[in-house]
Order: C-alpha cells, then structure tokens, then sequence
C-alpha cells in the first residue's frame, strides 16, 4: 500500500505527529502493538500523578494536628484504583484511535519493522511511504539480568500502577524519578517501603541539596532508603528477598527505561542498529526520509519531550519553516512532596562543560511563604555569563516554581533583570528573588 507517511509508535509523540499530519490532509498509516496513546495515559504520567494527587491528599490530611485541629486519616487505595481504571477506560484506547481516525489517519495493529528505504512491514503488510518514516516507538522498563530476579512475580511501573491493592511491604530497585514518586505513593499508603540505589544518592540527576532534601523527608516519613547498594540477588517464596537481607511481600522494578529499537530493521535506512539511541538533527531528521520523535531520541524521557519534538518534524514533512529543536531549556519535574522541578544545567554540569559559574541558593523554609506553610524547600540557580544556565525549585509545587526559572532561561532574560522585577507576596516563587539578593 503506497501512503505519504508511516509512524511506527503512538505514544504521545508518534499520536502528535500521526494526528497532526493526518489534520494536514497527508496519507497516514499509524502502526501500534499496544495502545494508541503510549505510555504517558495508560501506564506513565497521568496515572502516577493520579496515585501522587492522592498520596499527597493523605499527607495533607496528616499536617492538619500541626496547623489546624485533629485529623483521622484512613488511607484507602480504592478511589485510587478505580480513578485510574476510568482514566485509562480499563486500559482501552477506542477513544484514542477514534480520535486519530477521525482526522483521516488509519491504524494498523501490530509491530512495525523498517523493511528498506521508505518502506515499513507489519504482519503480511507492507507500507511505502512516498514522505517518509517517523520513528516513535518510546521506550519499556528496562529489567537488568538480576540472579534469581527472571521469572519472579516482580512488578515494572505497570504491574505497579495497575495495583487494585497496597503491598504490605515494597522493596523498590531504582531511586530515580520513577522509583522516588512511587515509593512515597505507597509509604503514604501504609507499605514499608525500602529503596535500593545503586548511585551514591537518590535522583542522582539532580542537584545534591534536592536530594538530601527528598531522602530526608522520606527517611522521616518511614521509607528506608539504601543507596550505594546494587541489587546482585533475589529469591522468591511467599515474598521477595534482596541480597539475603532485605524482604518484602512484593518487588518493584524501576532501574530505567529501555528504547524499543531493536528488532526495528534500522539497518535497512543505514542507522546503526546496536546504538541505545536514534540520532537526531534539531530537525528531528534521522536519515533521509526518516525522522524519529520522542523517548526513542534520547533527548529527555518526557511527554513534552516528544510533543515538542514532534511539532517540529511535523513542520519538517510539511516543509514549513520554524524553530529547529533545542534542549538548553529543557524543564523536568519529579513528583516527589518535596517536588523537585529542575531545568537547564546543575551546578556541575555547567562546570564540566567549563561554563564560568555562579551559584544562587536559598532555602525555601526561610521565604515567608515557606514559614506559614512549614514548608522544606531549596531554590538553585545557575548564572553563567549573567543569565541563567539552570535552576532547581524543590518544594510544594517545585513543578509550578519551574516555570519561571524555564522563561529566564528560555527567554536569555539577564540575570540583573530578574534581580529587578517585582515577585508576588507572599508566594513561593518570590524565593527567587531570595536567591538573587
Ligand atoms: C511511571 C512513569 C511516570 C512518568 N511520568 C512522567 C511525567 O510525570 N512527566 C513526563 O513528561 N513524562 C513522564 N513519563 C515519561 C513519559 O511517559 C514518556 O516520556 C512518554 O510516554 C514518551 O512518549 P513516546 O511517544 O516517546 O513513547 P511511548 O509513550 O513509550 O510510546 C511508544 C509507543 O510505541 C509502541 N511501539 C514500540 N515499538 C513498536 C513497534 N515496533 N511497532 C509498533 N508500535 C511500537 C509502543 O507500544 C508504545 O505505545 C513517565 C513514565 C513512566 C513509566
């Protein structure tokens, strides 16, 4: 079948570009093996942050002796659980792929494979595409090849966020963002929580201070927390066992993600087969007649990430000018209480890149907002140059804080402007201004 383009992935990446060229008037044949939608509805984004909404509501709850009388907090996964089934429609995508067929775009099931130049094969079906590919086939769990750990009723984030119960004990492999935002969701729901870590640190991306300042909380909160510890063995019985030490009634895995490029035929338009990411231009280009989107890129495992992405290769194919792609301010959020929001470059990566560097800090607790919330929090700033090279807000709504740390940054705002403009009071974002002065 000939058609203008094919994408291999609906993920919110490959959903952008599949639906946007389709709106376009284009030929489009979409190719999914799972749901339309990717991970980020059925498994990622929207349903964690839906059990994090709900974590934090209990914690919450629990400041109330502190601030404003007495509080009986009953923790109870059902709402949780049921929130998350009628969000993902019980993991049915209809809605989804009526969305993109209403636009004119047709779905295939199955798995996509690179066949040649141009030319993509699912099943017994074979697509030519007169424009091009778009590879957007994001990334699983990855699963390292742990003694004992293969064929054990552990979880990934999946098994984890379709849970319709707490463990009553959860050991986590992994404390980035992913195995940080989970553990606190069920230690706040009544599991005793251990997170193993290989690094020196939890979210080892960030900056130190967030760090020490999530791992503080969550020591206070209960969660045992191991770092420096690499997971070597696991026995299954009626529960799991970590390096003959450790035992829990169930095991999370979240060490990382793995891109789906194996078995995707990358050889057949010259790309390198065995590499862990597609490399690509600021146009989103791979080779020619190939652009590549989202998780699979290795530009950043975010929703909006690929979305960005995808615009920009969307105007590539349509040959429309516009920005090209950049990462400087490229802004993440993990959805830990503290949240930790950062964007740009930490403290050490602008001086690895040899950057002339300046450090801004102020400890949230001490803003008048942080004081009537009894909040713990940090903002870091980078200056180099007299802009802002990077920032880290870590506090209630660190992710909201980000936003204007993502502006400065974006926007090349010089850093004795930022230090000169008036911040709300009392609001958190006015620690900003702390940090400046
Ligand atoms: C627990 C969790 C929480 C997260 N939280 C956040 C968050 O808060 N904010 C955020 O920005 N990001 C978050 N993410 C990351 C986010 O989900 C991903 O960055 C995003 O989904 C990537 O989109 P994508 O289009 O690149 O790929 P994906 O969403 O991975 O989609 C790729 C699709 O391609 C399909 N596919 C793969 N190979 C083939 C093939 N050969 N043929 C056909 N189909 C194929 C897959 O089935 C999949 O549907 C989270 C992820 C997880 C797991």
């Amino acid at each position: 079948m000939d058609v203008d383009i094919v994408v291999i992935g609906m993920g919110p990446g490959g959903e952008e570009v599949a639906g946007s060229l389709a709106e376009a008037g284009l030929e489009v044949v979409a190719i999914e093996h799972r749901l339309v939608g990717g991970e980020c509805p059925y498994w990622g984004c929207i349903p964690s942050k839906t059990m994090v909404r709900a974590a934090d509501a209990l914690a919450e709850g629990r400041r109330i002796p502190d601030l404003a009388g007495r509080a009986v907090i009953e923790p109870g996964w059902a709402p949780v659980a049921g929130r998350i089934r009628e969000m993902t429609n019980d993991w049915d995508d209809k809605v989804a792929v009526d969305r993109f067929t209403g636009k004119g775009g047709t779905l295939v099931r199955g798995k996509g494979r690179i066949t040649g130049p141009g030319e993509v094969t699912a099943g017994d079906e074979v697509f030519h595409a007169r424009k091009g590919v778009v590879i957007a086939t994001g990334t699983d769990p990855m699963v390292p090849p742990i003694d004992g750990l293969h064929g054990t009723p552990y979880w990934t984030s999946r098994e984890a966020i379709e849970t319709t119960r707490v463990p009553e004990s959860l050991i986590i492999l992994g404390g980035g963002a992913i195995g940080c935002e989970l553990a606190q969701v069920f230690a706040r729901f009544g599991s005793r929580v251990t997170v193993v870590e290989a690094a020196p640190r939890l979210l080892a991306v960030e900056e130190p201070e967030a760090s020490d300042l999530v791992r503080e909380t969550f020591e206070h909160e209960g969660i045992e927390v191991r770092t420096g510890v690499k997971a070597e063995r696991v026995r299954y019985d009626d529960g799991f066992t970590v390096n003959d030490d450790l035992r829990a009634e169930q095991l999370l895995v979240a060490i990382g993600r793995r891109t789906n490029v194996r078995g995707l035929g990358l050889a057949a338009v010259g790309l390198d087969e065995g590499a862990r990411f597609v490399e690509v231009d600021d146009r989103l280009r791979a080779a020619d007649g190939v652009w590549a989107v989202g998780d699979v890129t290795g530009k950043g495992a975010f929703t909006h990430v690929a979305i960005y992405q995808a615009r920009i290769a969307v105007r590539d194919i349509l040959g429309q000018e516009g920005p090209r792609a950049e990462y400087r301010a490229l802004p993440h959020v993990t959805f830990t209480d503290p949240e930790v929001g950062s964007v740009g470059l930490t403290e050490q990566q602008a001086c690895d890149q040899g950057l002339d560097v300046r450090v801004h800090h102020t400890d949230l607790a001490n803003s008048t907002r942080g004081w009537i919330h009894r909040a713990e929090g940090l903002i870091k700033l980078i200056e180099s140059d007299g802009r802002l090279v990077g920032g880290t807000a870590a506090g209630p709504m660190g992710g909201e804080l980000l936003g204007a740390l993502t502006v400065a940054i974006h926007g090349d705002v010089p850093v004795e402007r930022l230090r000169h403009m008036m911040y709300a009071f009392p609001t958190f974002h006015r620690a900003i201004e702390d940090a400046l002065l």
